[in-house]
């Protein structure tokens, strides 16, 4: 069943989300040559816990860790280790945060470094991607039109699109209703309506959409080892629209990128904090 939201409850799950986004900002600084995720990973549980909230991930169905670190051919769900990152890796980084009952849990995929054209195009074009299908979820659509049009987008570049592993309803528990898969037919599956939360999360692979998982129960990479990208949002249905609760910005303030990606899907002007 998908629990509508009230007013409130959506703005305390906004609360979760920017303190995600405020931690990927801390780490986007972080994130180079020679760093290992392990180091990555106790940053941003210290971080979490000083500015009031809990790492989501942390125990969660058993996940031994604040961050998902998953570099290169991992999709998904790798955990932090001590191997140092190298230039021209890419690393996907998924964070979450309980905080006042609610969660938050976005994510993005960091270049390491310079990083080849080829690779670059995957993370613009899967970044592309999720506004596209966050542009969807509006008042009459439906949950399968967000993933129609991130598959149609990303085919169409040659990408492949991850079957096993979709976005979700977001609130009290991490993963609720809906399920919001990144691919499939249009105009089926439940209707949208105001109070919903969602959060929408590409994952696409350079080559074949297949994937396998590693022995330690957890690491998703692609089943060709070409590499994947992954980025995600929360977004709440306000007046029939959909309005992001998380922000890229404080990883592009971190970086000093130029962006306004984002503008159309919030009603006021975000103001970053500090952080
Ligand atoms: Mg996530
Ligand atoms: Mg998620």
């Amino acid at each position: 069943m998908i629990k509508i939201k009230t007013k409130e409850q959506i703005e305390l799950i906004r609360k979760s989300a920017l303190l995600v986004s405020k931690t990927l900002g801390m780490l986007a600084k972080e994130i180079k040559p020679g760093v290992t995720t392990l180091y990555l990973d106790k940053l941003a549980e210290e971080y979490i816990r000083d500015h009031g909230g809990e790492p989501g991930f942390l125990g969660m169905y058993g996940f031994p860790n604040t961050l998902c670190v998953s570099p290169n051919d991992q999709v998904v769900h790798g955990i932090p280790n001590n191997k140092p990152l190298n230039e021209g890796d890419i690393l996907s980084v998924d964070c979450g945060v309980l905080m006042n009952g609610f969660y938050g849990d976005h994510a993005y995929t960091f270049p390491v470094g310079e990083i080849e054209p080829e690779v670059k195009k995957l993370l613009d074009v899967t970044k592309e991607s999720l506004y596209i299908g966050i542009d969807q979820f509006r008042a009459g659509k439906r949950v399968s039109d967000i993933g129609h049009a991130i598959q149609k987008y990303t085919e169409a570049h040659g990408y492949g699109v991850v079957r096993e592993l979709v976005g979700h309803g977001l609130g009290k528990k991490m993963h609720e209703d809906p399920q919001v898969p990144n691919y499939g037919r249009p105009g089926r599956g439940k209707k949208f309506k105001d109070g919903m939360v969602l959060a929408i999360e590409p994952m696409i692979n350079m080559g074949t959409h297949r994937i396998n998982q590693l022995s330690d129960g957890w690491t998703i990479l692609t089943a060709d080892r070409k590499p994947s990208a992954h980025f995600e949002h929360d977004v709440a249905l306000i007046d029939g629209k959909p309005e992001l609760l998380s922000t890229f910005y404080y990883i592009y303030d971190a970086l000093g990128i130029k962006s306004n990606e984002e503008d159309k899907f919030r009603k006021e002007k975000l103001i970053l904090e500090d952080y």
